[in-house]
């Protein structure tokens, strides 16, 4: 296998460059693994973010995508709280004709090749499986299927639980009362986050109006809940809720569908929500309270930022690393989403702003969050 790291010059043409630690381009003609990794920022600590397998147009929006992607891990993971920089690996190629044993294993001596400062786990594209392949040649992968006793796992449902967690911070800000007995809730995608959402919401009596492309889960969904409204995909966002819970896509939010909506709350799972940065004003200029995206849905990361340090037997904290201990780090979702919140208030900012401004003093000072006891 080659590589080389792309230096300054070549990546300045780049608007997501940003400063990167290091960013590695890798080619072995064997495996025919051709791919990047990203380093965004490692103040806080070693990188971690998901491995993409994904059929790119052309190297460049590889890197486009993987510099943009490495840089929101940063923002990430230094507001859940954790002690963990940022960072992104993607693959080029179309992972259903060209994944191998032999690719995977070539892009585990890959990871390899950071000595630690890059941690990957799984992203599209990838899987369990794929990281248990990469664990051959690296002991740097999270996201394993979990030794008995041990964390680690499917992320989705801590990942929901998290979003639930940030929907509460909502509700208490817009109405005083995190009450969801009758609430209306527009969920958009029923997948692994999604339905598991609607499972919380609907144990808490909310009423659900929800979409998918796929009808069966749909179905399932309206024989499992309370009460279920299903909407056609495009119905979802002048749905007549006070909740609209993202789940599927990115870029829900833009020119197009904002006008659309008389939610209240914005808050859901899934990753990028807004279109442009103009959306993140569009929503406050409309009186929308919008929980950004990476903040929201940092349940997963958590998850898997708690199976690495238990992994590393490294414990950052002043908690044991128990699942019950991982799980309180994630309702702290709560109190970051209403300082964001207060934030916005008071600079008369908008959310996605106020996030990045806090994100930006944390791994810019490089505040030891370690010390903090994991405050998120
Ligand atoms: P998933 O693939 O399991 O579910 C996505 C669901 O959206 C599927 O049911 C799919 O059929 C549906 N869908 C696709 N296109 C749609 C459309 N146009 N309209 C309505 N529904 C549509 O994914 P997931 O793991 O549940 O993740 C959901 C989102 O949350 C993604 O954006 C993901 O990046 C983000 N996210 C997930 C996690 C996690 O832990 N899984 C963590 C952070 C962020």
């Amino acid at each position: 296998m080659e590589y080389h790291d792309l230096d300054a010059t070549e990546l300045s043409q780049f608007t997501d460059y940003d400063g990167h630690h290091i960013v590695r381009f890798f080619i072995d003609k064997d495996t025919g693994l051709k791919a990047c990794i990203a380093v965004h920022n490692i103040n806080l600590g070693p990188a971690l973010g998901g491995c993409r397998f994904y059929n790119y147009a052309a190297e460049e929006d590889a890197i486009r995508d993987v510099l943009r992607l490495s840089r929101g891990m940063t923002y990430k993971n230094a507001l859940a709280g954790l002690p963990l920089g940022g960072g992104k690996s993607v693959i080029i190629g179309d992972p259903s004709t060209m994944k191998t044993t032999a690719l995977m294993e070539m892009m585990g001596s890959a990871v390899d090749t950071l000595n630690g400062d890059y941690i990957t786990a799984e992203d599209s594209g990838t899987n369990v499986s794929d990281m248990e392949t990469i664990r051959h040649k690296t002991p740097y992968v999270m996201g394993l299927t979990p030794e008995e006793g041990c964390l680690g796992g499917d992320p989705s449902p801590v990942t929901a639980y998290g979003v639930f967690c940030g929907i509460k911070a909502a509700l208490l800000r817009k109405y005083g009362s995190q009450d969801m007995n009758g609430l209306k809730v527009a969920v958009q995608g029923l997948g692994a986050v999604g339905y598991e959402l609607c499972r919380l919401l609907d144990e808490q009596g909310a009423e659900l109006f929800v979409t998918d492309v796929r009808g069966a889960v749909l179905q399932k969904a309206r024989e499992q809940f309370g009460t279920v409204h299903i909407l056609e995909l495009d119905e979802i966002f002048s749905a007549d809720a006070q909740i609209f819970a993202p789940c599927a896509l990115g870029a829900q939010l833009n020119v197009n569908t904002i006008p659309q909506m008389t939610f209240d709350i914005i808050a859901g799972a899934a990753n990028n929500q807004l279109a442009t940065p103009e959306d993140d004003n569009r929503l406050q200029e409309k009186g929308i309270l919008y929980t950004p995206d990476y903040v929201i849905n940092a349940g997963g990361v958590i998850a898997v930022g708690y199976e690495y340090f238990q992994q590393l037997g490294k414990n950052p904290f002043c908690h044991d690393l128990t699942h019950k201990n991982m799980i309180s780090h994630v309702e702290k979702i709560r109190q970051t989403i209403g300082d964001i919140f207060t934030i916005t208030e008071k600079c008369g900012i908008a959310s996605g702003r106020a996030a990045d401004e806090m994100a930006e003093a944390l791994f810019n000072s490089g505040k030891n969050i370690q010390k903090s006891c994991g405050t998120a």
